[in-house]
């Protein structure tokens, strides 16, 4: 299964920044909930049904990265907006182009006159991607979410998420419509030895949590980090003597794209060194047809792309019901192409 949150190790706190994990049976709506340390906040990818999380757990979630909008990646829109609707953090939905379009669309479809100047500002922000963030758009509750355009985030290429302690990729697969799959990457994992802590006559504290983020920004040795009102102590110094620093998890989510070898390496580039990959697997390897037919990869093909990426561990999902009593058959072909 999929690692701890945190495990106490050695004397050393091991830090998993996030854990991921999907929201339903492999047979169901795909779509992947990825959970921070001490759930202080979430991401999701893909808006299927999200029936099994919390209104909590959906209030927590500041970004969603929808890959396209066929029902299934898209239709929980309206369960996430139901929770979120009284709250006052943003909300950043990330898609292929002409995504605003159809976030406009649901919006469209409610009556907001009870919205007004009074009413929490949920704001909620959405980026197209088709290569580069093209294109930002704004739909404000207090403006009863009519669209306004903004300047796309200045982000490089095949970025669509910057952040102090992680950065997410995309790249644009083919599914007869442009399928977006993504990458999570943690920068830095930053462990720290207690007794060495001890031994330098350091206390535990929330200041560690600031020498932990400069140390993931690349802050220089030389930096001063503040330990208290009478104390201070340089990132060198706790580098050296109190931390294990180590390099942070890849979590890639690949779904619905055709078999051909285009969308193979881009995924496979996408998802490369990858601990987890969670990738479609469709259909069969004896139904290949039907998997051209329908542009989705096959139980083979996904265990082909992990292989080619060196995931770590593959998690197949997005399986089609017509193999539902036959659950261990798609997991056993991904396992033989990715160990093969
Ligand atoms: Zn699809």
């Amino acid at each position: 299964m999929i690692a701890p949150g945190a495990a106490k190790a050695y004397g050393v706190d091991m830090t998993w920044l996030v854990q991921p994990r999907l929201i339903n049976d492999p047979f169901s709506d795909p779509g992947l909930f990825v959970d921070f340390r001490f759930g202080r906040r979430a991401l999701l990818f893909d808006l299927g049904d999200l029936t099994p999380l919390s209104p909590r757990e959906l209030l927590r979630v500041s970004h969603v990265f929808v890959s396209h909008a066929h029902m299934d990646h898209f239709s929980g829109f309206d369960a996430l907006l139901r929770v979120c609707l009284h709250r006052a953090e943003p909300l950043a939905l990330i898609g292929p182009a002409g995504f605003a379009d159809r976030v406009a669309a649901k919006l469209a479809a409610y009556t907001w006159n009870l919205l007004d100047e009074t009413s929490l500002d949920l704001a909620i922000e959405v980026d197209e991607f088709d290569g580069c963030i093209r294109r930002r758009s704004r739909f404000r509750a207090r403006a009863a979410f009519a669209r306004e355009e903004l300047e796309p985030p200045p982000l490089a290429p095949d970025v669509v998420l910057e952040d102090d302690e992680f950065s997410v990729e995309a790249v644009v697969l083919d599914h007869g419509t442009p399928c977006l799959a993504f990458a999570l990457q943690e920068r830095l994992r930053v462990n720290v030895w207690r007794e060495k802590l001890t031994r330098m006559g350091l206390p535990v504290g929330s200041w560690l949590n600031a020498a932990k983020l400069a140390i993931r920004r690349g802050d220089p040795d030389d930096s001063v980090v503040a330990v208290n009102a009478a104390r201070t102590v340089t990132l060198g110094e706790l580098r050296q003597e109190a931390l294990q620093i180590a390099r942070g998890q890849r979590i890639a989510y690949v779904v619905d794209a055709a078999g051909h070898e285009a969308n193979s390496e881009r995924a496979a580039r996408l998802a490369r060194g990858a601990d987890h990959l969670f990738i479609e697997a469709a259909f069969a390897d004896e139904d290949a047809a039907l998997a051209d037919e329908r542009r989705h990869l096959t139980a083979g093909a996904a265990g082909r792309i992990a292989k080619l990426a060196g995931a770590r561990r593959v998690i197949p999902f997005h399986f089609s019901p017509r193999y539902v009593h036959r659950p261990d058959l798609l997991p056993e072909q991904v396992n033989r192409a990715f160990h093969g």
